[in-house]
């Protein structure tokens, strides 16, 4: 009888891995543990003994050439959906989290380890949940999308405190949208101002042109002579020569 075995999910696990990525790297692949995993309590220490074997009822996979962070999310739904290879008893890490007890979401994981190199999986402490055969579903999964990165959409503050470069200055020097606005707004008056100028300085020539007018109608010498009409026409009659009669 061997000294110790894996459990049948984590054989079954590992085996749904290397189908669906048959080039993985494998290694940081683990199961039973070396002297230092030995010398503390571990999952990767057969200390569950089933029909006089030690159960080895933990499975570290290598990052490389896998979707590392798929696998572990895959991993916690199931057991957030209490599949009974994991739950209760098992969890996961990786990249510095561990699944919280009922699988629900994740924690820091302050391990003098951060598991950015494998996951780890513990699969549960029942002996009938983790000699399950059943599927994982994840040589089955669907190819994956990698996430896109979260994006936190701008609020109207963010506008207004993002700076806009200053393109009325050689060094583009940046301003806040509160200049702008301050920018703006001394423009408009400017503009006003020079509008209400204009407008002073139209109404002023306006009065000098009537001034001039006024005073050219005043000083006409035309009006200022009294045409006897009768007395031309009667000089222009007398001009008119004899002969042409
Ligand atoms: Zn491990």
């Amino acid at each position: 009888m061997p000294a110790w075995r894996n459990c049948e999910a984590s054989l079954s696990l590992v085996s749904e891995v290397n189908s669906r990525w048959p080039n993985r790297d494998k290694t940081s692949d683990g199961t039973i543990g070396d002297a230092a995993h030995a010398s503390r309590t571990s999952d990767h220490n057969p200390s569950i003994v089933v029909a006089g074997t030690g159960v080895v009822r933990a499975r570290d996979i290598d990052v490389d050439g896998i979707d590392a962070a798929w696998l572990a999310e895959h991993l916690r739904l199931l057991g957030a959906k209490r599949d009974r290879r994991l739950y209760p008893g098992g969890y996961v890490i990786f990249n510095e989290r561990i699944t919280t007890p009922d699988f629900s979401g994740w924690r820091r994981y302050t391990g003098t380890n951060p598991h950015t190199k494998h996951v780890h999986v513990s699969f549960t402490t029942n002996p009938a949940g983790f000699d399950d055969v059943g599927a994982w579903g994840i040589s089955t999964a669907a190819p994956t999308i990698p996430a896109l990165p979260e994006v936190s959409m701008p609020t109207v503050d963010d506008f207004w405190r993002a700076p806009v470069p200053d393109y009325y200055r050689e060094d583009r020097r940046p301003m806040q949208a509160w200049d702008c606005m301050a920018w703006g707004t001394a423009h408009a008056a400017n503009a006003r101002d020079r509008a209400t100028e204009a407008r002073e300085e139209v109404r002023a020539l306006r009065e000098e042109v009537r001034a001039m007018r006024a005073e050219l109608t005043g000083t006409n010498p035309l009006s200022a002579v009294q045409i006897d009409y009768a007395q031309l026409a009667a000089a222009m009659i007398a001009a008119i020569p004899r002969s042409a009669a």
